[in-house]
């Protein structure tokens, strides 16, 4: 089944990157400290099965304050220059989010009035992000080039931080809900885009 609401809930960090305690759901996922809201099921592929886990946030985490430690790990990528699978991780997850908080802001285009500086601002902050969205790193990028590009997206989900999509636990709330009831969560056969 291909799932329409990936962008809904936040990428979580990959679990090969994470302490026993964090995948355990005692720690929070994010950042580390200790944790208080349930992010609900989640199915990791491991090897050939399918593992289910139980992650949790901190309430800070949980609140949107993920997307801090998201923003400082990337401007400190270039500096740092995480290993390769830090790397890599912290690029997929910043594209996620880019593109995840990409539709709130293209709405906030569309409710400005066409030509107000208010307008302007929403819409050079929407081409900056689909830009750094475009932006090749190849197939085997580089360490430096993809810390480059990691740096790139902070910036630019930097601009994106006042487009609030709905709180982590809330989309886990739902989540958790639809679950719960599949039958309703299927989307009509056939129906017109
Ligand atoms: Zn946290």
């Amino acid at each position: 089944m291909i799932s329409t609401d990936h962008l809904a809930a936040p990428m979580l960090p990959s679990m090969g990157l994470l302490s026993e305690a964090q995948v355990r759901g005692q720690d929070c996922v994010f950042c580390g400290a200790m944790a208080a809201i349930d992010l609900g099921r989640q199915d990791a592929k491991c090897l050939d099965a399918v593992v289910s886990w139980f992650p949790r946030a901190c309430r800070a985490c949980a609140g949107g304050g993920y997307v801090d430690g998201l923003i400082a790990a990337a401007c400190a990528a270039c500096r740092d220059l995480p290993r390769p699978e830090q790397m890599l991780d912290l690029y997929l997850r910043l594209r996620h989010e880019v593109r995840r908080r990409l539709p709130i802001a293209q709405k906030a285009v569309q409710s400005a009035d066409q030509g107000t500086l208010g307008w302007h601002a929403h819409q050079r902050i929407v081409d900056a992000a689909k830009d750094a969205l475009l932006e090749p790193t190849g197939d085997d990028p580089s360490p430096l080039v993809l810390a480059m590009r990691c740096s790139e997206l902070g910036r630019r989900l930097t601009d994106l931080t006042p487009y609030q999509p709905e709180s982590v636990a809330l989309t886990a709330a739902r989540a958790e809900a639809r679950r719960k009831t599949p039958a309703r969560s299927q989307p009509p056969r056939g129906a017109p885009e």
